[in-house]
């Protein structure tokens, strides 16, 4: 199994991929199918719109204020100068974003207040388990890939990236999400160890340390990869993707059940909940790099 590396800075656009690539991957996308091939159809090959709700625009709008928070001199990156960027982003987001507005449509601005209030709140709790004045990230909301397997593009963003003087890399995750923490916490790992297959290949190490940031929770969860299981991870990414290769050719992605189902923006259309999944798309002409020309699941939008 090889890989060659392909970017690890702000782009990765089509012509930065070598010719023998045939798909793209993102872990989102990767850890949909793991949790239910059905999921991962609706959202990645029938493409049906899901509206976002308070939490993903919380999460949203956290790691938006996360990421201007080191825009700052060190000394400024106080909890108070945290809480002055909420609105300004919140502001951003809408403009950049206009379905969010419909979150707090009919002018419901105490429901809105509530908001900007929870997402101030979430900041408390970053401020709980991290000194930002202390860091200096290296990368933040950093768009990361590799090609592995030759033929598959693997990719997405990475929150934050810290490098030790040492070149020690630290990948950082904030998780933003009010569900039980047990119920993501295998998928957030999941996402991890793909950026830190990533990194290993481009960078040629592997991350001493990924560490999820738990705000709600004011948690700090750290894990130490090495080489022989990103190694394992490599196959079990490529795997994935055969069988979501093999799925797509057969028509077939059945529903899982789990937890995550309460999470779901497509119960009506699930046979477990007694729906119809729409007829399968005619995918007259494949083309499967599509994920490559479009965007991965933006940070703090899959919480
Ligand atoms: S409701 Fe559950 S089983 Fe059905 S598609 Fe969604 S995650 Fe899968």
């Amino acid at each position: 199994m090889t890989a060659q590396p392909v970017t690890t800075q702000q782009s990765s656009t089509p012509a930065d991929v070598p010719a023998t690539v045939r798909a793209s991957l993102s872990p989102s996308r990767a850890a949909d199918f793991k949790t239910c091939p059905l999921l991962y159809r609706f959202r990645s090959i029938d493409r049906l719109p899901e509206r976002p709700t308070v939490e993903q625009a919380r999460g949203t709008l956290v790691h938006a204020v996360l990421e201007r928070l080191f825009d700052l001199p060190a000394t400024g990156r106080t909890p108070a100068a945290a809480g002055d960027l909420v609105g300004p982003q919140w502001d951003r987001l809408v403009t950049e974003q206009p379905e969010l507005a419909a979150l707090f449509a009919d002018g419901d601005s105490p429901a809105a207040a509530e908001f900007l209030r929870s997402a101030a709140a979430l900041l408390e709790g970053y401020f709980a388990v991290e000194d930002p004045r202390r860091l200096e990230p290296a990368e933040r909301e950093s768009l990361i890939s590799a090609v592995v397997d030759e033929e598959l593009l693997i990719r997405g963003y990475v929150d934050r990236l810290d490098v030790a003087p040492d070149g020690a890399l630290r990948v950082v995750d904030y998780k933003t999400g009010g569900a039980p923490r047990e119920a993501f916490e295998a998928r957030a790992l999941f996402q991890l160890k793909f950026y830190a297959l990533v990194l290993w290949r481009t960078r040629g190490v592997v991350p001493r340390v990924l560490r999820l940031l738990y705000l709600k929770d004011a948690e700090v969860c750290d894990y130490a990869p090495d080489a022989d299981e990103l190694l394992r991870f490599e196959r079990t990414v490529v795997a994935l993707w055969r069988a979501i290769e093999q799925a797509t050719a057969q028509q077939d992605f059945r529903p899982r059940p789990s937890r995550l189902c309460d999470w779901c923006s497509h119960q009506a259309l699930c046979p477990t909940y007694g729906g119809t999944p729409p007829p399968f798309p005619t995918l007259a002409a494949p083309d499967p790099l599509r994920d490559a020309r479009s965007h991965p699941t933006p940070p703090g939008a899959d919480e």
